[in-house]
C-alpha cells in the first residue's frame, strides 16, 4: 500500500509503536540510525531531523556538520520483535541525507544510486531490477554471548537436519523477513560447514539496496536470539569457500524484460543486454573496488573456491565473473559473481548500473563467451581468450577505480576521494601486520 505522513502517524498510533529509528547508510556501507520517541514523528516526517554529520566517519568537517534527514515514506516498517527494553514496538524509516542548506548531500551513497537509476529513467528504462543472493556463516556464541570462532554445524551444500544445525535460525530468519515485506524464494545451506543462503525476489534497485541492508540486520539479530553469531565477512575461514553476494540484474522497459530475446543473438539475449554486459567487462576492475571494498574480500577471490578470478563472461558455467544464467523471459538476466556482502549496496549498484549503462552508450560488444573452467586454462591460453585478471589486492582495485573516470562519475567524487582515502589507510595497516601464516613460514627458517 502507498505509506503516506498521515498513514504512518495512524500506524504509530494504533500498534502503540515507542520509539522510531531513522537510517541511513554511510560511505562504507555501515548501517548508522538516529532514535527518536514516537513523540517526535511529526518532526521526523517534516524533514526536520537533524544530525552531527561530522560524527560520520566519510561524511563532512566540523564546521559543516549539520544535517537533515528526509526519510522515503516507503520504507517505513515495524520490526517484528521486541527491540526496546520494555518490549515496546520501534519503527524505521530509511532516509536520505540533506545538507543544512536543505540540498541532497553529495556523500550520501543512496542519493548516488537514485542519481544512478535517473540516467536508466532519462534512456527509457522503468526498473533496474536486482535480486542478490547474500551468504553468510553462522558461529557459536560463549557463555557469555562473545562471538567465538567455532561454527555453527558441519552441513554442506542443501543438507538437511541434524546436520544442518542453521536449519531453525533460518527458518526464523525467513519468517522475519517474510513479516517485513520480503518475498522469500530460497533458503538453503551453502557449501562450507556453517554457510547458509537466503535468496529473496529481485525488486528496483533503490528497493533492493534498502533490502539488503535490512537483510543484514535481520540475519544477525535472529542469529543472536538463537545464540549465534552470524558473518557476512568474505572469509572467515581459510581453505573453505567464502561468502559472496551474487547480483542477479536486468533492465525493464514498457515492454518487459529489454534484456530478453533477440533469436539473431547468442543465448537469445537482447542487444541492450549485450551492451550492457560489454560496459560491465569494461569497468570490472574499478566495479571490483566498491563491490570487494576490504581486505578479506581478496582472500575469496582465489581460485578453487567457486568465486571468480578473471574477467569473462560464460552462459554454461559458474567459473567467470559474469554468468548468464538459462533462465529466459521475465528472468533473463545477468548475474556478477564477484560482488560479496562487505560492499555498500548502493555504491555498487550505482557502479553496475552507470558501467552497464556506458556499454550501451559507447555500443560496446562483450568478448566472446568462455565455456569451459577458466581455473584450467593456463596463462597462455587466457591471453588469446582475452581473459584479464580481476585485481587481486585491495590496493591494486583502488588503483583501478582511481582510472575510472565513468565509475567515480557514478559514485560521485566525494564519495570516491573519502572511500579511497580511508581503504588505501586500511591497506596500509593490514601490510604492515605481521601475520601467523609468517610467522608459521619465516620463523624457524631465518
Ligand atoms: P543461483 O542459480 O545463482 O543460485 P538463485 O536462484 O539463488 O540463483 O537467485 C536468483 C536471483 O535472481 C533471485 O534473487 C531472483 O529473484 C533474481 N532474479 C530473477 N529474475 C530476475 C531478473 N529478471 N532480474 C534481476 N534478478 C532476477
Ligand atoms: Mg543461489
Ligand atoms: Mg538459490
Ligand atoms: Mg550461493
Ligand atoms: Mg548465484
Amino acid at each position: 500500500e502507498m505509506m503516506t505522513k498521515e498513514s504512518i502517524k495512524k500506524r504509530v498510533v494504533d500498534e502503540q509503536v515507542e520509539f522510531i529509528r531513522v537510517t541511513f547508510t554511510d560511505v562504507f556501507g555501515t548501517i548508522k540510525n538516529v532514535e527518536v520517541p514516537a513523540s517526535q514523528l511529526d518532526r521526523v516526517l517534516n524533514n526536520d531531523l537533524m544530525f552531527d554529520g561530522s560524527s560520520i566517519e566519510g561524511f563532512v568537517r566540523i564546521n559543516e556538520s549539520d544535517m537533515y534527514l528526509y526519510p522515503d515514506l516507503s520504507t517505513f516498517m515495524i520490526f517484528p520483535w521486541a527491540t526496546d527494553e520494555h518490549g515496546g514496538k520501534v519503527a524505521r524509516l530509511i532516509a536520505d541525507v540533506y545538507n543544512a542548506d536543505r540540498t541532497p548531500f553529495e556523500g550520501d551513497p543512496r542519493i548516488a544510486l537514485k542519481e544512478a537509476v535517473k540516467k536508466a529513467e532519462d534512456r527509457g528504462f522503468t526498473e533496474f531490477n536486482v535480486g542478490t543472493e547474500p551468504e553468510f556463516f553462522l558461529f557459536k556464541l560463549d557463555e557469555q554471548g562473545k562471538p567465538t570462532m567455532e561454527l555453527n554445524d558441519h552441513g554442506s551444500y542443501f543438507d538437511l537436519a541434524p546436520l544442518d544445525r542453521g536449519e531453525d535460525v533460518r527458518r526464523e530468519i525467513v519468517l522475519t523477513l517474510e513479516k517485513m515485506g520480503f518475498e522469500v524464494e530460497a533458503a538453503h545451506h551453502e557449501v562450507a560447514a556453517g554457510q547458509h543462503e537466503v535468496d529473496f525476489k529481485y525488486a528496483d534497485a533503490l528497493d533492493a539496496a534498502d533490502k539488503i541492508q535490512t537483510f543484514k540486520l535481520v540475519v544477525k539479530t535472529i542469529a543472536r536470539k538463537n545464540g549465534y553469531y552470524a558473518t557476512f565477512m568474505p572469509k572467515p575461514v581459510a581453505g573453505i569457500n567464502g561468502s559472496g553476494m551474487h547480483v542477479n540484474m536486468s533492465l525493464f522497459d514498457q515492454t518487459g524484460n529489454a534484456f530478453a530475446g533477440d533469436e539473431k543473438n547468442q543465448m537469445a539475449l537482447s542487444d541492450t543486454a549485450l551492451h550492457f554486459l560489454g560496459g560491465l567487462l569494461k569497468h570490472a576492475p574499478a566495479i571490483t573496488a566498491i563491490a570487494n571494498p576490504t581486505v578479506n574480500s581478496y582472500k575469496r577471490l582465489t581460485p578453487g573456491f567457486e568465486a571468480p578470478v578473471y574477467v569473462a563472461w560464460s552462459t554454461s558455467n559458474r567459473s567467470p565473473m559474469v554468468r548468464v544464467p538459462v533462465a529466459r523471459g521475465l528472468a533473463t538476466r545477468l548475474e556478477l559473481r564477484t560482488v560479496d556482502p562487505t560492499t555498500n549496496p548502493y555504491t555498487c549498484l550505482a557502479a553496475i548500473l552507470s558501467a552497464g549503462l556506458d556499454g550501451m552508450d559507447q555500443g560496446l560488444e562483450p568478448s566472446a563467451s568462455v565455456d569451459k573452467n577458466i581455473y584450467l586454462m593456463d596463462e597462455n591460453e587466457r591471453k588469446k581468450a582475452g581473459i584479464r585478471d580481476l585485481p587481486d589486492t585491495l590496493l591494486d582495485a583502488l588503483e583501478e577505480l582511481e582510472q575510472d573516470p565513468v565509475i567515480i562519475d557514478a559514485i560521485g567524487t566525494h564519495i570516491t576521494d573519502k572511500f579511497i582515502e580511508a581503504k588505501k589507510i586500511e591497506y596500509t595497516s593490514y601490510r604492515q601486520y605481521v601475520s601467523k601464516w609468517e610467522v608459521d613460514n619465516y620463523f624457524m627458517n631465518y
